[in-house]
């Protein structure tokens, strides 16, 4: 099947450029699974115009029928090879085998977190683990709460939960952070537990209520941030040369348009890196949506 754009992901970020795209009347293409958004498990409280607490789901279901109104075409399913341009078309196969031509593609394929892949981890997500101390450190006020992690994104999210829980714990490995995060971790209050690491995830029926650590030892929290990073799907992009970030090479690099560095292929969401919030995916998907139209409508194909 041809189509005017594709866009790769049903979150926010793809669903937003998929209303924008289609209402300047281009054929509009999206694929993925919308249960696999990481808006799908999400209670939104920062969310501007949303309700003051949003469930991720309903904002979900919502965009997918807006987006349907102005005759966007889904197809649920993952998009497992994209090839290079062939008469000014992008060619893309879907886990089913079936494939499209795109004049142009959005990636909006968001981020894969980094699991601990413990007992309990599943269990409690929700219930007291989360991977986000950005969306969720308001649920935390007053709590005591550890983070888990040796890099970077744990050092920050201990640092940035300081200004909301009563106490919090920065369990890790070995710290491989900058020789300046790691002052600022040792001028705060965060106690640090080196050398452990969680092995088991504990609570009652409703919550967590503790972790337990590798030297077998106990450490009572209510909440677990699991802080290892975000891993992205940008494997699959590689083979069209689409640049990366040149800070963490993790993310899709973009301009003010959303445009890539290559002609026809822009991005939009939390592919493009943090800061991994609902606002910034809906704000980078309309852009996205308008400049990628726009790409459509000025090339001869
Ligand atoms: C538990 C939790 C709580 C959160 N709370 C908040 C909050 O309170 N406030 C806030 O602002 N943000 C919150 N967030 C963050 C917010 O959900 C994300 O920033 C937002 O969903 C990013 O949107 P996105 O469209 O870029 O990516 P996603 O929503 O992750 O969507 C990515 C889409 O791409 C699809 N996809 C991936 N690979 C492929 C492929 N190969 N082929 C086809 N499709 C593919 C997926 O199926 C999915 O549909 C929370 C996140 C989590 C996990």
């Amino acid at each position: 099947m041809k189509t005017d754009l594709l866009i790769i992901g049903s979150g926010p970020a793809g669903l937003q450029a998929a209303i924008h795209a289609s209402r300047k009347k281009i054929k509009v293409v999206v694929a993925g699974k919308v249960g696999n958004s990481s808006l799908k498990r999400a209670k939104v409280e920062n969310y501007c115009c949303g309700e003051l607490l949003s469930e991720g789901w309903e904002l979900l279901e919502k965009g997918c029928m807006q987006s349907q109104n102005f005759g966007v075409i889904f197809k649920k399913e993952d998009i497992v090879k994209i090839e290079d341009k062939k008469n000014g078309f992008f060619y893309i196969e879907l886990e089913s085998g079936e494939n499209f031509e795109a004049k142009a593609i959005i990636i909006a394929t968001g981020v894969t977190k980094n699991t601990l892949n413990v007992k309990g981890e599943n269990k409690y997500h929700g219930k007291g683990v989360s991977y986000c101390v950005e969306c969720d450190a308001g649920f935390f006020k007053n709590k005591k709460v550890a983070v888990v992690g040796n890099g970077s994104a744990a050092a920050m999210g201990a640092i940035l939960m300081e200004a909301y829980a009563k106490e919090v714990i920065l369990i890790y490995k070995q710290l491989d952070i900058s020789e300046k995060l790691k002052q600022r971790l040792d001028a705060s209050s965060i106690v640090q537990v080196s050398s452990q690491w969680v092995k088991e995830i504990k609570g009652d029926e409703e919550k967590m209520t503790s972790c337990l650590l590798i030297d077998d030892k106990s450490i009572e929290v209510d909440g677990l941030f699991i802080e290892r990073g975000a891993k992205s799907a940008v494997e699959l992009f590689s083979a069209l040369s689409v640049e990366l970030d040149k800070e963490t090479y993790s993310y899709i690099a973009a301009n003010k348009k959303q445009e890539t560095n290559v002609a026809g292929i822009f991005a939009a969401g939390d592919i493009c890196g943090p800061p991994f919030q609902l606002a910034k995916a809906v704000g980078e998907g309309c852009v996205a949506g308008i400049f990628a139209s726009d790409y459509v409508k000025s090339k001869e194909f």
